[in-house]
C-alpha cells in the first residue's frame, strides 16, 4: 500500500519558540558566536538550579558527559562497569571508550528500568569474585524514574559510584527529587529529539563540584591555567558552544510545559487504550513523576490479536512515526559475550518489552488533530480483531 500524502507526523520532534530566538539573537548581538560565553555559563547556573545540583557542566553530548564521567572515575582495561540493558546504545559506548567491559542488568516490570533484583545479583558475585565495577550506569527510559532507593542503597552497600543516564529524563523526579541527581555524577542530553534541545548538546551535573571542574577542563583541551597553551593531560573537544547554549536557556524556561505536554499526550493515549485487554502501558511509580518524554505501551497479540509490529506498519502507511521499545543491549551484535543478568532465573523482562513494545508520537508540538489521526489509526488496527 502507498504511503499516505498526509503531513508526517514524527515521534517526538524539535519545539522551539521566541524565548530561544530572543536568547540565540542576543549571542548574534554581542558577537558570542565563539564557543563559550556567557550563555554557556548561564545555561549551566540555570540547570543546577533546576535539577538542584552543585555543580554543572554544558558538553556538546550526552555522551560525552557519559564517557568523561567514566574517565573520572577511573574505569579503564580490566574493568567492568554495570549498565542497564534497555536503553540507546549510547548509554554503553563510552564503556568501550574507556576501554572497560559492561555487564548489562535487566529491567523490572514495575519501571521497565534496572532490576534492584538483577543489579543485587550482579554486585554479589562481582564480590565475591573480587572484581566490582567501576561504576553503575542507571538509565531513566523514556523519562520514567527507575526505583532509586533501592538502587542507591546497593551502590552504597558496595561502594560503586552511580552514574544516572538522564538523558530522556529532564524535570522528572523520584519522591520529589530531580532525576539525575541521586548519583555520583548524572547526565542529561539535549539531543533534537529530546525533551527540550539545543540541536545537539549535553550536560553532566554533580554535587562534586571538583570534579565538575576536572571535568569542564578535560572537555576543554585540558589546557593548563597558563598565559601560553600548556597541556599534562590528555583533553577533548567537548564543550557546549555558546550559541547551543543560548537555545538551551530559551528551551529550558518553557520544559515545564513541555512536560505538562507530554503528560497530557500520554493521558490522552492512555484514556483511549488503557484498557484495551493486552495493551500495558509504561508504568510510573507512585510517589515518582516521569516526563513522560515518549508514551509507550505492550501489546500482547494473543489477547489483543495484534503485535506491535502490526501497529507500527498500519501507522507508517498513514505516514505516522512509531518506534519499537530499544533493542536491549545484551542483544546487540556490538556487545555479543558481555555478562548479562536477567531479572531472575526464568525470565528476562527487557526482551519482552522489546519484543511486544511500541512507542507513540509524544512531542509536545503535536496538534489535536495529529493526536487524533494517531488514535484512529490504531483503533482502526484494533477494532479489526477485537471489539473495543
Ligand atoms: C539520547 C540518549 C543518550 C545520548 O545523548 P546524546 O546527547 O545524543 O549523546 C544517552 N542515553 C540515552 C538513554 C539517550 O536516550
Amino acid at each position: 500500500m502507498a504511503v499516505s500524502e498526509r503531513k508526517k507526523i514524527y515521534l517526538s520532534s524539535p519545539h522551539l519558540g521566541d524565548v530561544e530566538m530572543k536568547y540565540v539573537q542576543d549571542a548574534f548581538a554581542t558577537n558570542w558566536i565563539a564557543p563559550l560565553g556567557p550563555h554557556v555559563e548561564g545555561f549551566e547556573r540555570e540547570v543546577e538550579r533546576y535539577v538542584g545540583a552543585r555543580a554543572a557542566v554544558a558538553l556538546s553530548s550526552g555522551t560525552a558527559a557519559l564517557h568523561l564521567a567514566l574517565r573520572y572515575l577511573n574505569a579503564g582495561p580490566g574493568h567492568t562497569v554495570f549498565c542497564s540493558t534497555l536503553t540507546f546504545v549510547a548509554s554503553a559506548n563510552p564503556i568501550l571508550y574507556v576501554g572497560a567491559k559492561p555487564v548489562f542488568i535487566d529491567s523490572e516490570p514495575d519501571t521497565w528500568n534496572m532490576s534492584p533484583t538483577a543489579l543485587e545479583r550482579a554486585l554479589q558475585e562481582a564480590k565475591s569474585r573480587g572484581n566490582l565495577p567501576k561504576a553503575v550506569i542507571v538509565v531513566h527510559l523514556y523519562g520514567q524514574s527507575a526505583d532509586m532507593d533501592p538502587i542507591v542503597e546497593l551502590c552504597e552497600t558496595y561502594g560503586v559510584p552511580l552514574i544516572e543516564d538522564a538523558a530522556e529524563s529532564i524535570g522528572a523526579t523520584y519522591k520529589g527529587r530531580s532525576s539525575g541527581t541521586f548519583g555520583h555524577f548524572g547526565l542529561f542530553s539535549f539531543n533534537g529529539n529530546k525533551i527540550i534541545t539545543t540541536s545537539g548538546g549535553g550536560m553532566l551535573v554533580s554535587d562534586k563540584v571538583e570534579a565538575i571542574d576536572k571535568i569542564r577542563y578535560w572537555a576543554t583541551q585540558a589546557r593548563d591555567p597558563a598565559r601560553h597553551y600548556q597541556h599534562s593531560e590528555i583533553g577533548y573537544n567537548y564543550r557546549l558552544s555558546n550559541i547551543l547554549a543560548a537555545i538551551g536557556r530559551g528551551q529550558l524556561v518553557v520544559l515545564n510545559d513541555r512536560i505538562e505536554a507530554r503528560r497530557s499526550i500520554f493521558d490522552s493515549y492512555h484514556q483511549r487504550f488503557g484498557k484495551v485487554p493486552g495493551i500495558t502501558f509504561m508504568p510510573e511509580l507512585p510517589e515518582s513523576r516521569g516526563n513522560r518524554w515518549l508514551t509507550a505501551f505492550t501489546i500482547d497479540p494473543e489477547v489483543a490479536g495484534v503485535t506491535a509490529s502490526d501497529l507500527m506498519e498500519r501507522l507508517e502507511q498513514d505516514n505516522i512515526e512509531a518506534r519499537p521499545i530499544w533493542k536491549p543491549m545484551h542483544l546487540q551484535p556490538l556487545f555479543q559475550g558481555c555478562t548479562y543478568y536477567p531479572h531472575n532465573e526464568v525470565e528476562s523482562i527487557s526482551d519482552r518489552l522489546f519484543e511486544s513494545g511500541i512507542c507513540l508520537p509524544s512531542g509536545s508540538n503535536m496538534t489535536d488533530e495529529d493526536l487524533d489521526r494517531v488514535v484512529h489509526v490504531i483503533e482502526k488496527c484494533l477494532k479489526k480483531v477485537t471489539l473495543i
